[in-house]
């Protein structure tokens, strides 16, 4: 193996028709043991009418349902095994803020392989051996802090596992010990920065520190910058799902164009949220994974709802594995108008930034007796006087007009002002207000 530029030359620059052929190899090898395995599986492909031989391509991919969130609780807890529960040697399990856990199990070779990917993104964002990693992911039922700790141990870094929270003990340690790499969720390496800064702890400056790792929260790139700024390292996205074991799935490399997805042990697929069907190579869809490898837990095409796109492109990297937009949000607060997909906190950035609008709004989304989608939004102004400022709400909606245009590639077909607290309030207030502004009257 190893241990130039790449954790594993062989595999992670193997040329795309190589790899494919061995994702062919690998699906039709956990589709076999899933159909025969588990009872699950077998139901819903007998009833698909479909069976392991008819999977003589990756395109007929396409012939096996989804199975999702809903369907994968169902089967809880053991529902999705397919090994004897006495072969595994490990569980996790999502935090099931939403309904019952989704548990994972995994098998001895399983964990092998997620120490081996999770090695390949810490080497590939430049971890070595004799480098110091903080590893500030939780340690428990979900999988942050075990994958990247497993990863580390057998790329030959040392790891220091302090877990979340605690943030004086945080800083003390990378001082102390002399920390090189630190992995947390952005949120809080930014939050933590700022309490070094407040301690009058300049890290970029007093600290070892040169690589961070962040992960399990979108963050936008001002989030970045601000990071890097504040602990004087370089900041790398990663992106992972419980489901299937979490860290190690994607990871930029050093070009920061994209995260490399293993395609040697994903199959990653974007599929349009409505029709269900494949979306071209970089066009925005949802992600569809698909676990090559796992011998513990089998997930065959399992809708992650996750907005990204799906890019073969070659890479200045060198590495042949696809890559992986930023997760863009969920596609149970997005809206597909017109093939389009529209966040309504993409509207609400829009209105935030003209002053005179109030802080409420309503999004209408129809369809015309042509059958074609076309939305319409009713906003609320700041104050009433504006009302009868005629030239400043014309002016005011050609604005919002072209900058809607510019960021979602649509216009809206009316804009209606309206007075301060004349639409209904948003009362979800679990940080969706956004999506609870929108009214679908298409069904
Ligand atoms: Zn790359």
């Amino acid at each position: 193996m190893s241990q130039g530029k790449y954790w594993n030359e062989e595999i992670e620059t193997m040329p795309r028709e190589k790899l494919q052929a061995l994702q062919l190899k690998r699906l039709k090898e956990v589709v076999k043991k899933a159909y025969e395995n588990n009872r699950f599986y077998r139901l819903l492909y007998d009833e698909a009418g479909v069976h392991p031989e008819d999977i003589k391509s990756l395109s007929d991919l396409s012939k096996l349902p989804f199975i999702q969130k809903d369907t994968v609780r169902d089967a809880y807890p053991y529902g999705m095994l397919i090994s004897p529960i006495e072969q595994c040697v490990e569980m996790h399990a999502t935090s099931g803020t939403t309904g019952k856990s989704v548990p994972v199990f995994a098998t001895r070779r399983d964990l092998d392989h997620w120490a081996e990917v999770n090695a390949r993104e810490l080497w590939m964002v430049g971890l070595r051996p004799g480098d110091i990693l903080q590893n500030a992911y939780g340690y428990g039922l979900p999988t942050g802090g075990f994958g990247f700790h497993y990863g580390a141990m057998k790329l030959g870094a040392m790891v220091i596992p302090t877990g979340t929270g605690q943030t004086q003990r945080q800083i003390e340690t990378i001082m102390d010990y002399g920390v090189t790499a630190i992995c947390m969720t952005p949120s809080y390496a930014q939050y933590l920065g700022q309490k070094a800064l407040e301690q009058g702890i300049d890290l970029t400056k007093q600290s070892k520190l040169k690589i961070g790792l962040f992960g399990a929260e979108p963050w936008p790139l001002a989030t970045r910058y601000k990071i890097e700024e504040l602990l004087g390292i370089t900041a790398y996205d990663e992106f992972g799902m419980t489901e299937f074991l979490g860290p190690g799935m994607s990871c930029e490399c050093e070009a920061r164009q994209g995260m490399h997805t293993w395609a040697d042990t994903f199959l990653v697929e974007c599929i349009n949220p409505e029709t269900g069907q494949p979306v071209p190579d970089g066009q925005e869809g949802e992600l569809v994974w698909t676990w090559l490898t796992s011998e513990g837990t089998a997930m065959i095409r399992y809708r992650s709802r996750d907005l990204s796109s799906v890019c073969w492109e070659d890479c200045p990297c060198g590495r042949t594995h696809p890559k992986i937009a930023p997760i863009k949000g969920r596609t149970d607060d997005a809206v597909v108008i017109g093939g389009l997909i529209v966040f309504p906190s993409q509207i609400e950035d829009i209105l935030g930034s003209f002053p005179e609008i109030g802080a409420n709004f309503r999004l209408y989304v129809d369809r015309n007796v042509r059958g074609l989608d076309y939305f319409t939004l009713s906003i609320e102004l700041k104050e009433y006087g504006l009302l009868e400022k005629g030239e400043l709400l014309s002016l005011l909606q050609r604005c919002i007009r072209e900058k809607i245009k510019n960021v979602i590639g649509l216009l809206p077909q009316n804009i209606s002002f309206v007075a301060p607290d004349a639409l209904p309030r948003v009362t979800s207030g679990e940080g969706k207000t956004a999506s609870a502004r929108l009214e679908d009257r298409r069904k």
